[in-house]
């Protein structure tokens, strides 16, 4: 194994959701919904199975997926991207992001993220052998938050990118318009891309400090920034792995040059599928929401009456909470011991810091699970 990748285990999203299924336990640590997405998906991607169209799609993807996603842009977040040549589909976000970083960083530039970030990001940057810059989110009262000095003294002369996650695995933390308009600021004056990871887009909260914005919606941001979403978490189908890129026509012909050797082009019957899932009146987004803040208020309430201090989350599958209350003091410890304990698997935070400190005590449970499954999650830990 070369050098540069020798850092990364297997990711901790398999090992947890091995442990679950060695262990039987229930599994709140991967993220992954136990339920199918809209039927008018599924029936869309069963007939275009039997229809065939089971060859190689376009390489930037297929037109229909491309206009839908041109369509979702611009009704949700008022941003105008042409299907030809401003969006391309992707392998998931995790190629989008992958591509991206292959394709904008020269060897020894820095990419500024905020940490804990999503595991894949540390390995993208290290393929392209680009530097990372983290910026540490600190939990607090209020939820979590960085200090603008700190993420300032980030930036250099060496900076390309700027890589963020808003709403923010693990934390649940939904960028304020005025956090979002510092980064702008930096970007600018460091003349750096920014790189969206929006695959939460529509999991913001409605107690949230504010709504979902892309960055790419700031003055002078649609032309440095490259906007990154999948169909994955929006409409319950992570296995399919269709994602997407919008921005600039140059931002998007040069992670184009990059996916074609990475992937090709890919799944071509779920592409027609998840333009018909897009087309969704607003209803389906605004019930998909108010699902999964129910489930997030409901495990919220189970992890309190359990013991933990529950740390604030706005959006994502995912909230976070310390396990300083129940004597733990580290959080791979603490899950590598909770399946033996009361058969519930967790994610430590961690993982997804370089500083190893930060997030020590903090252990990250998904909620994007059926009420049962939540509420039997709720009885065993309980026993804690
Ligand atoms: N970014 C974040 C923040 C995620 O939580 C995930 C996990 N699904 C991904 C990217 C990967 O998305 P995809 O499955 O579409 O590659
Ligand atoms: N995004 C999901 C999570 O954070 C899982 C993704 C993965 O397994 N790579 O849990």
């Amino acid at each position: 194994l070369v050098a540069r990748m020798r850092p990364f285990g297997t990711t901790i999203f398999a090992e947890m959701s091995a442990l679950a299924v060695r262990t039987g336990s229930v599994n709140l640590g991967q993220g992954f919904p136990d339920t199918d997405g809209p039927a008018a998906m599924l029936d869309a991607a069963a007939a275009a199975i039997h229809g065939g169209r089971n060859q190689y799609p376009p390489g930037p993807g297929v037109p229909e997926l491309r206009a839908a996603v041109s369509a979702h842009q611009k009704a949700f977040w008022g941003l105008d991207y042409d299907p030809d040549g401003e969006i391309i589909v992707t392998a998931g976000a995790t190629e989008a992001i992958a591509a991206s970083i292959l394709a904008l960083c020269e060897a020894g530039d820095e990419v500024v993220c905020f940490e804990p970030y999503y595991d894949s990001y540390a390995a993208s940057i290290a393929l392209a052998g680009a530097v990372r810059r983290p910026v540490t989110l600190r939990a607090h009262a209020g939820g979590y938050g960085f200090d603008p000095a700190e993420l300032r003294a980030a930036f250099g002369p060496r900076t390309r990118l700027v890589l963020l996650n808003s709403p923010h695995n693990p934390t649940g933390k939904v960028f304020t318009p005025d956090e979002l308009a510092q980064i702008a600021a930096l970007c600018e004056e460091f003349d750096a891309v920014a790189v969206t990871d929006e695959v939460y887009e529509h999991l913001v909260f409605t107690d949230a400090d504010a709504p979902h914005m892309p960055i790419a919606s700031l003055p002078g941001m649609r032309a440095r920034t490259l906007q990154i979403s999948s169909a994955g978490k929006t409409f319950s189908c992570t296995g399919w792995k269709i994602g997407w890129i919008c921005g600039p026509r140059d931002l998007v012909s040069a992670a184009l040059r990059v996916k074609q050797f990475l992937t090709f082009v890919n799944a071509g019957p779920l592409q027609p599928a998840v333009a018909v899932a897009l087309d969704s009146p607003p209803s389906y987004y605004e019930a998909f929401r108010d699902d999964l803040q129910r489930k997030r208020d409901r495990l919220c309430e189970g992890l309190t009456a359990a013991g933990f201090a529950v740390l604030r989350s706005e959006g994502t599958y995912f909230v976070t909470a310390d396990i300083t209350p129940l004597g733990g003091t580290d959080g791979v410890d603490f899950c590598l011991a909770l399946p033996e304990r009361c058969g519930v698997v967790a994610v430590p935070t961690q993982v997804f810091y370089d500083d190893a400190t930060a997030g020590r005590h903090i252990v990250r449970f998904a909620f994007c699970k059926r009420d049962e499954v939540i509420e039997e999650a709720i009885t065993r830990l309980a026993r804690l």
